[in-house]
């Protein structure tokens, strides 16, 4: 598992003057769960890009148990996004196979199972509903057993069941191998019932304001 050490002294998109984050200085231990909470605007996504190393911070560093982006060892990283963000010209199995190649059918079919998708492995995105394509998200992110889990809202823009139902299957496979997990949110009650701890961003610029350990009796699974 991964831990990181966060240490943001600004970022500045090229094209802009903004400071999008400042003084960001956090840890994250290995197999913890932390929600980070802030408005629309608060470098929240920004700062989920700049852990996957998609962007990068001037000057800052994000550290995975020690190493710097250069030489960390090769780290598996899962990341969810908003959008399923699938490839709507290739078949459920395929965009498996998109993150793991060599995976077998039996294989696919387990997760696809995992995720209360089964027999749907032929099936093309469109022809699947919302919640659905954000279980094949979900497959696809834990596909590889990721040591580190990185989600930006992923359950925005769902009806309250089926949110709460993919939240509870967040959990479920999170505890299976409890990677580390960073999960964004502008929801301090998706926060509180996901997370083992949770960091409030502020926005303009944002900054990490509050860090709370939530201290709460996580449903039984
Ligand atoms: P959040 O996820 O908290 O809503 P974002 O990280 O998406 O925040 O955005 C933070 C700020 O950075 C916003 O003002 C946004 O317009 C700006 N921003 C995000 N991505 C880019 C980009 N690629 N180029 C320029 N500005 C950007
Ligand atoms: P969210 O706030 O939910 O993270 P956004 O709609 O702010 O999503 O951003 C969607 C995408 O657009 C992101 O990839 C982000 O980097 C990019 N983006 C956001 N703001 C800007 C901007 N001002 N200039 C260029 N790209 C941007």
């Amino acid at each position: 598992m991964v831990s990181l050490d966060i240490s943001i002294q600004s970022k500045v998109y090229p094209n802009s003057l903004e400071r999008v984050l400042e003084g960001l200085d956090f840890s994250v231990s290995k197999g913890e769960f932390v929600a980070l909470v802030g408005p629309s605007g608060a470098g929240k996504s920004t700062l989920l890009n700049m852990i996957a190393g998609l962007e990068k911070s001037d000057p800052g560093e994000v550290f995975y148990n020690g190493h710097s982006m250069e030489d960390r060892p090769p780290c598996k990283i899962g990341y969810i996004f908003q959008q399923p963000r699938l490839m709507p010209w290739l078949t459920v199995a395929e965009n498996l196979r998109l993150v793991m190649p060599k995976v077998s059918d039996t294989q696919i079919e387990a997760i696809l199972g995992r995720v209360g998708l089964s027999g749907k492995s032929a099936s093309y995105s469109k022809q699947l509903s919302g919640g659905m394509q954000r279980r094949v998200s979900i497959a696809r992110a834990f596909l590889t057993q990721p040591e580190l889990l990185l989600l930006d809202e992923p359950f925005v823009s769902l009806d309250a069941p089926n949110a709460q139902r993919l939240r509870d299957l967040l959990l479920e496979l999170w505890q299976e191998h409890k990677p580390t997990v960073v999960f964004v949110t502008h929801d301090l009650n998706e926060a509180i019932q996901l997370a083992d701890r949770v960091l409030f961003l502020s926005s303009a610029p944002g900054k990490v304001v509050l860090d709370k350990v939530v201290d709460i009796q996580r449903p039984r699974l």
